[in-house]
């Protein structure tokens, strides 16, 4: 069974329709990338999974739920740790206070986050707001963790950072599909992301045109659908 099943999805901002018919779906353990050229509803889908943009039509279930019309709060209570696009984090609180406000009971544990990113454990005292762009990446997805999702959604995992923190995300994101993370993720670097993904769903104009699996999306396939 899978643990998120997105069926039909139809999503407005106001009047104007952005979603006009998403599939996907993610089973337990699996890391799945969804792609597309820009504007084509990767955010919005994951603004509907999460009940932040409700869909108007189609379906969403998460753990066996019908969530489609739930609120954004009991969606994440559920199990679901967002990666925000942007990486929000609490500015004026500290790297630890960051972490704690997050944290609910299960595997991941402070100590747990700092062993993943020893450059956290090295900024533990540090204000939020005065790290680099790559350790409050680290940091939004340690908030992440630190809610014991069933389903962690990275939306844009490296977007914007070094070379050599996007070489610790991706590392980061191996080592938690190894151990079994359920994970939804958007991100434009292909090189990358697809050797990590179990499979792809590709949208086009807010629906879905293609789903495979990552060694099946040819170049040509990348080229017709992501302009690579
Ligand atoms: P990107 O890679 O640029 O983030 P995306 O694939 O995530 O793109 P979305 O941000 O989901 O795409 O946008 C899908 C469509 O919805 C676009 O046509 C966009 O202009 C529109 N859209 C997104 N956010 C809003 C909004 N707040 N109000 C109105 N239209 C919006």
């Amino acid at each position: 069974m899978s643990l998120l099943a997105v069926c039909g999805l139809e999503t407005f901002y106001g009047a104007s329709q952005a979603l006009f018919g998403v599939d996907l779906d993610v089973a337990e353990g699996e890391v799945v990338a969804l792609m597309g050229r820009n504007g084509m509803g990767k955010t919005t889908t994951i603004r509907s999974v999460l009940g932040l943009t409700p869909a108007r039509g189609g379906t969403v279930r998460f753990a066996g739920r019908d969530t489609t019309a739930m609120s954004p709060h009991r969606i994440a209570r559920l199990g679901i740790g967002l990666v925000p696009e942007g990486r929000r984090c609490f500015p004026n609180l500290t790297v630890t206070e960051n972490l704690v406000a997050a944290a609910r009971p299960g595997r991941w544990t402070l100590g747990g986050i700092e062993r993943l990113f020893p450059r956290l454990a090295e900024r533990r005292g540090q204000m939020a707001r005065t790290l680099s762009g790559g350790e409050q990446q680290m940091l939004a997805i340690g908030r992440a963790l630190m809610t014991n999702p069933r389903l962690v959604i990275l939306d844009e995992a490296t977007e914007g950072l070094a070379p050599v923190i996007r070489k610790d995300i991706w590392a980061v994101i191996r080592t938690l599909k190894g151990e079994g993370q359920s994970i939804l993720i958007v991100d434009k670097t292909l090189a990358e992301l697809l050797p990590s993904a179990d499979r792809c769903f590709v949208l086009e104009k807010g629906r879905t045109v293609w789903s495979g699996r990552p060694e099946a999306l040819t170049p040509e396939l990348q080229d017709r659908h992501l302009g690579v």
